[in-house]
């Protein structure tokens, strides 16, 4: 069944193409995805987890993993103080920076969407700027959202069908 999302919800997608304490990424995917549900007032809504090609990455870079969560802000947060928490979680799952556009990381979490904010700062731009051209955040989007969800005022639906992005596949059901 998939739980009742609000307008208030917030999304983050969820990346990573190097082992941290165990040769697969998914056993990090899966252990940011508990440290998320104290961000969240309801238990976090969770996609599957898809396999994807390395896009617009340095060479030689090792597939992906990717995820996305819904979770629900408690009031006091907005989006910079969820935004920092995120960063202290990908810092607690080895997520280095050397500087390089797109480098591999044993955790990326981006924020895709806090309710219906928009902002456009250095530090966060709301809705994620390309978003709605990643096959590997649309496809786990709209498995947790479907077509109610509006980015960009289109559905994540019409924004997939658009995007020219190879098939994903999705790992087995856990
Ligand atoms: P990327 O996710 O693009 O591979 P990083 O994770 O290193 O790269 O993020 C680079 C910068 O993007 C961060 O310092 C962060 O402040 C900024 N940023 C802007 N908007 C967002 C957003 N919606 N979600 C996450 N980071 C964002
Ligand atoms: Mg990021």
């Amino acid at each position: 069944m998939r739980r009742k999302l609000t307008s208030g919800h917030a999304f983050v997608a969820l990346g990573a193409n190097l082992p941290l304490d165990t040769p697969n990424p998914e056993d990090t995917l899966r252990s940011a995805m508990a440290a998320m549900i104290p961000l969240s007032q309801q238990l976090p809504v969770l996609s599957g987890i898809y396999e994807s090609e390395p896009k617009d990455c340095p060479p030689g870079s090792p597939l992906y993993l990717n995820a996305v969560v819904g979770i629900l802000p408690r009031a006091d947060e907005d989006p910079l103080t969820l935004l920092h928490k995120l960063q202290a979680i990908e810092l607690r799952f080895g997520r280095t920076r050397s500087g390089v556009i797109n480098e591999s990381r044993t955790l990326d979490l981006d924020l895709l969407a806090f309710g219906d904010k928009e902002m456009d700062t250095p530090e966060l731009t709301l809705p994620h700027p390309r978003a709605h051209q990643r096959r590997f955040v649309l496809q786990p989007w709209l498995e947790i959202a479907g077509n109610e969800w509006l980015l960009k005022g289109r559905t994540l639906g019409d924004w997939l069908l658009e995007c020219q992005d190879p098939p994903l596949s999705r790992l087995q059901e856990w």
